[in-house]
């Protein structure tokens, strides 16, 4: 008979280990399941400054996720890597078939996390990997001594453009209003990197070149003007980076539990609508989306699937 697990993870991200971490603990019979590397987001992060006691100068998202990684297998969490395609949540076993597997648990945990929007312009498709990418840490270092564009004005972008200026001779901000969402400590040291300039009241419609990415055409929002932007003749192509926020991983999910927006509702518990399954990190709806938050979820989501278990 295949093992029935007290709990699976779904998602090896920070809300995910840190359940895996929380149900290992507590000798839980556990299972984290997650399609490719650990870490989501975060393993794609340069720098993490504000994870409590996180001091070390310059610790990548990707060293503290190897941490956390090192501390679930301490625990005793089972992992395997496969993408699960569908599941049964109603009901005392849960069942998840994924492209390697059959999977059961008595409990769910759902980490899936979230995935970058595109940037909605024209031609995007073609230009992914020739020029646009959602990711600074994997890229940025193909940009050096070009020009490079970021698209968005949140905490992503703004931090993502001051880590291009690594590479990137100029990096320009085109964000679609006049004023920065991201946090005011990170507007400051990008306002002060002279080699980060702004385009403000502004969305790229359009990408173009003939296979490298090397124009594209931004309209100001506020006038209707259409500015094209062209490589400079020498460099042939230049960089265009999204950063205009995440999507939900949810739509295994759709119509078996309640939703906002894709996002998942879980209660401050994060049980979900249906008994059994919880949900934690930037899957579940929820005003702050942090390393420290999905973490802090994942030990709640992980005590309350105990507590389902020692009461079922
Ligand atoms: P975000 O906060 O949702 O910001 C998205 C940005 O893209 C906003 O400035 C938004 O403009 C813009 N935007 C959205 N749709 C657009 C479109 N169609 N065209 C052009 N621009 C568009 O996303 P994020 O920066 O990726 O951050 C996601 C979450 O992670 C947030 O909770 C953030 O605080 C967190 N985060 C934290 C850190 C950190 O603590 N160090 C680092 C990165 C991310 P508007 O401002 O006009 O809406």
């Amino acid at each position: 008979m295949r093992e029935l697990y007290d709990v699976i993870v779904l998602g090896g991200g920070p809300a995910g280990l840190t359940a895996g971490l929380y149900a290992g603990r507590s000798r839980l019979n556990t299972l984290i399941i997650e399609k490719g590397q650990d870490g989501g987001q975060i393993a794609v992060t340069d720098e993490i400054e504000n994870y409590p006691g996180q001091l070390a100068e310059g610790e990548s998202g990707a060293s503290l996720i190897a941490r956390m990684t090192e501390q679930v297998r301490r625990f005793g969490a089972e992992r395997c890597t496969d993408t699960i395609k569908r599941v049964e949540l109603e009901g005392d076993v849960k069942k998840l078939s994924g492209a390697k597997g059959e999977y059961q648990a008595r409990c769910v945990i759902i980490a899936t996390g979230a995935v970058p929007k595109p940037i909605g312009c024209e031609n995007e498709e073609k230009f992914i990997g020739q020029g646009i990418s959602f990711c600074a840490t994997c890229d940025g270092a193909f940009f050096r001594d070009l020009e490079v564009y970021v698209a968005g004005g949140g905490d992503s972008a703004v931090e993502e453009a001051i880590y291009l200026t690594r590479f990137a001779r100029k990096v320009t901000v085109i964000h679609r209003r006049d004023t920065l969402r991201a946090v005011k400590s990170i507007q400051e040291r990008a306002f002060a990197n002279p080699r980060i300039a702004f385009m403000w009241d502004s969305v790229v419609v359009r990408v173009d070149g003939s296979g490298l990415l090397s124009s594209m055409t931004v309209k100001n929002v506020k006038t209707g003007e259409l500015t094209v932007i062209e490589a400079d003749k020498a460099d042939g192509l230049f960089g265009l980076f999204g950063f205009t926020g995440y999507r939900p991983t949810s739509g295994l999910f759709e119509g078996m539990l309640e939703m906002e927006n894709g996002y998942i509702k879980t209660d401050e518990n994060m049980r979900t609508s249906l008994p059994g399954v919880f949900a934690a990190g930037d899957i579940r709806v929820k005003s702050l989306r942090q390393v420290i938050t999905a973490a802090a979820d994942g030990a709640v989501a992980a005590m309350q699937a105990e507590r389902y278990i020692s009461s079922h």
